[in-house]
């Protein structure tokens, strides 16, 4: 059986000035190197703002942290104004890039047509795309939950997945920012059913609402392979109690 190690990714959202992101990625790297000794438990990545991806991924050099973007655009280039290429954010140092984030699918309108679209541009730039699926409040209330996700990886997911180039994030979208979290046992029963149609070895990470109080429960569950954490991720102290350095 593949051994999936788990991966605990910070979304800083539009969150951090060059001031305050720096310091944040100056501490993250220096209790990153301090923990190296005994080796890191997981794999760590930030995904700032596109603004701050250059200064962020140079504080982070040497620390083992990996660096990757919060959306991108599905072209390399062109008339898009406002948008950000797979490869812009390759260029910039990127090695993965969440896609399809509850808050660009209900506040930008992305479909699951435009995000599956988008992961296909990831892969040609060798970005490994983190694709969002998750619940409403009112889809899990009427029992549809595992109904909509499978929809949605069956919809955004293209051909030539690869544990290597995707990674799921669950995040029920009424857990993003708060404060409530999905049961375990509806966590285990999600992530169970997910894997079921992945390639062998893909990573499935749960979000919404991860903080140091419930990491340890939530990362301990056989088919949780890390988390995405949002709020969380812009307090170095809870980030670092979360993934445990
Ligand atoms: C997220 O933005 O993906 C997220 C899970 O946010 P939070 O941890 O703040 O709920």
């Amino acid at each position: 059986m593949a051994v999936r190690r788990k991966l605990v990714a910070g979304n800083w959202k539009m969150n951090g000035l060059c001031e305050e992101g720096s310091a944040l990625a100056r501490s993250l790297a220096h209790r990153a190197i301090s923990a190296a000794a005994g080796g890191p438990a997981c794999e760590l990545l930030v995904c700032p703002p596109a603004t701050l991806l250059k200064t962020v991924g140079g504080l982070l050099t040497g620390s083992g942290i990996a660096l990757g973007g919060q959306d991108c655009h599905a072209a390399a280039k062109g008339a898009h104004t406002g948008d950000i290429s797979p490869e812009m954010l390759a260029d910039a140092g990127c090695s993965h890039v969440i896609l399809g984030h509850s808050e660009r699918r209900y506040g930008h309108g992305e479909s699951d047509a435009s995000v599956r679209e988008k992961i296909r541009g990831a892969w040609r730039a060798g970005l490994v795309a983190i694709l969002c699926v998750g619940e409403t409040q009112p889809q899990r209330h009427a029992g549809k939950a595992i109904e909509v996700v499978a929809g949605q990886l069956a919809e955004s997911i293209p051909g030539g997945a690869a544990s290597d180039n995707l990674v799921i994030a669950y995040e029920p979208v009424w857990a993003i920012g708060t404060g409530l979290t999905a049961t375990l046992e509806d966590i285990a029963a999600m992530h169970g059913e997910i894997r079921t149609g992945l390639p062998a070895g893909t990573r499935i990470l749960y979000g919404g609402s991860v903080n140091p109080q419930n990491a340890a429960g939530i990362l301990g569950l056989t088919d949780v392979d890390g988390a995405l954490v949002g709020g969380a991720s812009l307090d170095p102290k809870s980030f670092a109690a979360i993934v445990q350095y």
